[in-house]
């Protein structure tokens, strides 16, 4: 089969699967205060099956996302399953797995032996008392530190922390996250915060630019840029001496779009072809009606040829995606 390619050039190469839109935290940039999933999540055969068509059509990664993902009871069954799976090119795909952490320490070492090899952990303050008023849950930092080290004691390598500045919260933890990337060997992501929180916060004077983070990180050591793969949406530097690695991913002050390869399905099965896109694909509906392989694949092609080119944040013309981050799967 003809590997995915949109209108615009780009190959698709990596989907994100969302197994729940449930989460146990509530991170201010993320979610609002109250609980709640809004959509349904699927069986995981589903998801599976839809994996399996993605490998077919050259997907290379996937990684499994949420809402929480280590909420969903099965999620060690079901890496156990999609690594079975193969690229076209009969390569084992790259899994991964993007988490808060919160019930990685025991979760680590099942999910390496099924078949997990790498995850993002996302933290966003070294500090605890900010770590709290961040994600407005108790005790939640010593948790994630310790789902941190457990992942590197399973070897999920690498680990990475995702960390979503915004100004007034945690600009001032670069530094001490500068620190914690060295002596815990972790790889270190800044995220610049997107318009995609279920408060309607977002404005541009919030964002922590990739251009302050390096200046800010410059005070503590010299950063050294190390060449960057234009499909990676990381720009990455290492400090001076060699030890440790951050990368800012830049989606508003650097927009990575004309090299975009992602492709997300929701928890309820929907194809969403950009995180700002304002359709869903109804990819289960499908299934559900007794789609064959083949349709499903037509179907897929169908909503490849859709992908925006690019996204509009801070434009003028700019409309809010029809989802939020925590429903759609980041
Ligand atoms: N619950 C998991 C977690 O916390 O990593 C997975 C889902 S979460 C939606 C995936 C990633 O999206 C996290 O790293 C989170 O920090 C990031 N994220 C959520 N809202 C964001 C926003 N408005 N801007 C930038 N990144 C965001």
């Amino acid at each position: 089969m003809a590997a995915l390619i949109d209108k615009h050039g780009r190959p698709i190469t990596d989907l994100r699967i969302a197994i729940t839109d449930h989460c146990n935290y509530k991170c201010v940039y993320c979610r609002t205060g109250n609980d709640g999933a809004m959509y349904a999540d699927l069986p995981f055969s589903d998801y599976l099956r839809m994996a399996r068509l993605f490998a077919g059509l050259g997907i290379k990664k996937i990684r499994i996302t949420g809402g929480e993902p280590l909420l969903r009871r099965g999620v060690v069954e079901f890496v156990r399953e999609l690594s079975k799976l193969h690229t076209v090119d009969g390569e084992p795909l790259d899994l991964a797995i993007t988490t808060n952490g919160h019930l990685l320490a025991e979760m680590a070492q099942p999910l390496k032996d099924a078949g997990l090899r790498r995850i993002t952990v996302s933290m966003d303050a070294v500090d605890p008392d900010r770590f709290r008023r961040i994600t407005r849950v108790p005790n939640g930092f010593a948790c994630v530190l310790a789902g941190i080290r457990a992942a590197k004691r399973a070897a999920l390598a690498p680990v990475k922390v995702n960390c979503v500045l915004m100004r007034g919260f945690n600009e001032d933890q670069i530094i001490p996250f500068g620190r914690f990337a060295r002596e815990e060997g972790v790889v270190l992501r800044f995220i610049e915060f997107m318009p995609l929180e279920e408060d309607r916060v977002w404005s541009p004077n919030i964002v922590v630019t990739l251009d302050e983070i390096l200046r800010r990180m410059a005070e503590y050591r010299p950063l050294v840029e190390i060449p960057h793969d234009r499909s990676e949406t990381a720009r990455r530097y290492r400090f001076d001496d060699g030890i440790g690695e951050i990368g800012i991913i830049a989606p508003v002050s650097h927009p990575f779009c004309s090299h975009c390869s992602r492709l997300r399905i929701t928890s309820d099965g929907k194809i969403r072809t950009c995180l700002f896109s304002v359709w869903d694909h109804d990819l289960h509906e499908l299934m559900r009606r007794g789609a064959s392989d083949e349709e499903l694949v037509a179907f897929i092609y169908s909503v490849v040829d859709r992908k925006e080119a690019r996204h509009h944040i801070g434009e003028p013309d700019f409309v809010p995606p029809s989802r939020t981050m925590v429903h759609i799967g980041g």
